[in-house]
């Protein structure tokens, strides 16, 4: 009887122990470092700790002695006492969304905590680093700098215009004479979007943020490699510029609609996004040697710096202090790289228009 029970019991630890290795391997896979970490023996002990205070705080609304306003839910779901269009189930829905995301928000900082009281580094939770929240911000740094990105572009967009309609001698029909400024316009509001969204993405990284703030970089990715295909190749007839820019936008279009109706494969995108990145940088770059532009030096700064700045986001490092990652120093320094740019954008009108003007003298 007592070796009976006894194998029955090995058996049924050999079974447990083996679908517990198999469920954290697999884990492990398809988990992101911080759901569950490989780089320690302690795999699953980590893993759940965090599932174990991610399903406390739902039931519970708290995490340690930090509790959420978010959670209490009333029994039948709707709060109590509360006007009509507050038992509405979007509402519910929103503060059940709220609710999970303090919760994973607070988990994470206390797991944080605890493997930095371990001599830890920091590890990413969905494929994000551990930040620390600034009124609610979820990455303030980041929110900072994309805010003056969009400010920067809207400045430089703003002086593009002013140069071009009220500086520059205008044609008679009082359209500019440099034959790029519709394609810069386009490129300004395109730049102005994508700052939007990525200020919002930054601040709260929901589904909907996300994609908007990537599908409007892409957008904005491709958009720059025609305009930088078009200018240095001078590709100035219309039914030209069409038959150039249809294959790309084609593209562009087709890998955002991958990415929102089949699969958001962030390797994949990372690897369209560095390829149009760099494609650009290099005609731009080599057009700048060929050209003998005035202002070459101004794109060949932007060529380097932009290069260089890309590795940031290539290789990725953790948060310094909770808040400024790798990420974040990439967009701090595209900052002054716009300015430098629309300044050579607005040198090119210039030196366009004069040539321009010489011609028709
Ligand atoms: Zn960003």
């Amino acid at each position: 009887m007592l070796r009976k029970t006894t194998f029955k019991q090995m058996l049924r630890c050999y079974w447990v122990s083996f679908f517990l290795t198999l469920s954290c391997f697999l884990g492990v896979l398809h988990a992101s470092a911080g759901d569950a970490d490989p780089s320690i023996g302690k795999a699953c002990i980590f893993a759940n700790t965090i599932m174990s205070c991610l399903r406390e705080c739902e039931r519970t609304g708290c995490v340690g002695d930090i509790c959420f306003p978010h959670c209490n839910f009333s029994s039948d779901g709707a709060p109590l006492n509360g006007p009509w269009y507050m038992q509405e189930p979007l509402y519910i829905r929103w503060k059940q969304w709220d609710c999970q995301s303090d919760c994973r928000y607070h988990c994470m900082l206390n797991r944080e905590k605890d493997r930095a009281s371990f001599g830890h580094e920091p590890v990413k939770y969905h494929g994000k680093w551990p930040f620390k929240r600034v009124f609610g911000i979820q990455e303030p740094a980041s929110v900072v700098f994309s805010a003056l990105n969009l400010a920067m572009h809207f400045h430089g967009w703003l002086s593009f215009f002013i140069l071009l309609h009220y500086k520059l001698a205008i044609k008679p029909d009082k359209k500019p004479y440099y034959d790029y400024a519709g394609l810069w316009h386009l490129y300004g509001l395109l730049a102005l979007n994508s700052w939007f969204w990525s200020a919002v993405f930054h601040s709260r990284d929901v589904e909907w943020t996300e994609k908007l703030d990537y599908f409007s970089a892409i957008a904005l990715l491709g958009y720059s490699l025609i305009v930088a295909i078009l200018r240095s190749f001078n590709v100035r007839l219309e039914a030209a510029r069409v038959m150039v820019s249809a294959p790309l936008l084609a593209f562009v279009t087709t890998h955002i609609l991958y990415l929102n109706n089949y699969k958001l494969d962030y390797g994949w995108n990372m690897i369209v996004c560095v390829a149009m990145g760099v494609a650009q940088l290099v005609i731009w770059a080599v057009w700048g040697g060929v050209s003998g532009h005035p202002s070459r030096w101004k794109v060949w700064f932007v060529v380097v710096a932009g290069a260089g700045a890309m590795l940031l986001e290539v290789y990725d490092f953790p948060p310094y202090e909770g808040f400024v990652d790798a990420h974040a120093v990439w967009h701090a320094t595209t900052v002054p790289l716009t300015y430098l740019w629309w300044s050579f954008i607005k040198d090119d009108a210039e030196f366009r228009t004069s040539i321009l003007l010489k011609k028709v003298k």
